[in-house]
């Protein structure tokens, strides 16, 4: 008797991923499964549900909420991933969000499996959820997409509602573990588009050798109508999208003062 390949795929799943079975359940926002802009090559992108940071260009509001999503355990969100298992060959899995390391079980348990079955691990993360969480992550991390959205406690405090420490404490332990590390920054006109502030960037990631690259992301506005749709209110509606030119000016005085390499 024949086999659909979504029978095969599921089998061959059963026998590589029930060694580490456990009862962890994700809350998953959505999947997408050819990522090419979140990590090397060609990627499975997981976006987790649940934010604690409330950054003013967030793209991914029905992201915030904690509590929703569909619910998925390691094992289940592993089958999904291995039938892609040809393309990923010189890409991976990417875990997104959403913030990541609010869900530590869940990365954690899904990485090792991942790893297990040999396809690389990155998270992309803002760095808060604390050291002991994400300590535990990045033992199971081949690569950290770290955001770097701004460069001091007031404005992050500001623009994010977060902690600039927790991000740099994090930033300190992805270089104490020796994880490869991309940062990321989204550029938004009249907040962080002073070339200027590319300087006081690179100083800051100076501190951190374990830095491979640095992007930085224009930001857009296509996220206006998934606020209207949530009834929030979108703090930079009015605001310009980041244009291409600027970008890569500010990318051009980045480089005159890092040795990492630097894209946009
Ligand atoms: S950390 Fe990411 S998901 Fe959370 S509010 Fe900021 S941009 Fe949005």
């Amino acid at each position: 008797m024949g086999q659909t390949a979504e029978q095969t795929v599921g089998q061959a799943a059963g026998r590589t991923v029930g060694q580490t079975a456990g009862r962890t359940v994700g809350r998953v926002h959505s999947f997408q499964s050819m990522g090419a802009v979140d990590g090397p090559g060609l990627r499975c992108v997981v976006f987790l549900q649940g934010c604690p940071l409330r950054c003013v260009y967030c793209h991914n509001p029905d992201t915030w909420e904690f509590g929703v999503g569909q619910s998925v355990t390691p094992q289940e969100m592993v089958e999904k991933i291995l039938r892609f298992r040809p393309y990923l060959k010189r890409g991976g899995v990417t875990v997104t969000g959403g913030e990541p390391l609010s869900q530590p079980e869940f990365v954690r348990e899904l990485f090792a499996l991942l790893r297990e079955n040999g396809i690389h691990t990155a998270l992309d993360t803002s760095g808060a959820g604390g050291r002991k969480r994400a300590r535990a992550v990045l033992e199971v991390t081949d690569l950290v997409l770290a955001d770097v959205k701004f460069l001091t406690d007031e404005e992050y405090r500001r623009y994010c509602g977060a902690d600039f420490s927790q991000i740099r404490e994090f930033l300190s332990l992805t270089r104490e573990m020796e994880k490869p590390l991309w940062i990321r920054q989204v550029i938004v006109p009249g907040l962080n588009d002073d070339p200027r502030r590319m300087k006081r960037l690179a100083d800051l990631l100076r501190e951190y050798p374990n830095v491979e690259r640095i992007e930085l992301l224009p930001f857009r506005r296509l996220c206006l109508e998934k606020y209207e749709a949530l009834g929030i209110p979108f703090a930079l509606a009015d605001t310009p999208e980041m244009d291409g030119e600027t970008l890569a000016v500010l990318a051009e005085e980045l480089r005159a003062h890092t040795a990492a390499a630097v894209c946009c």
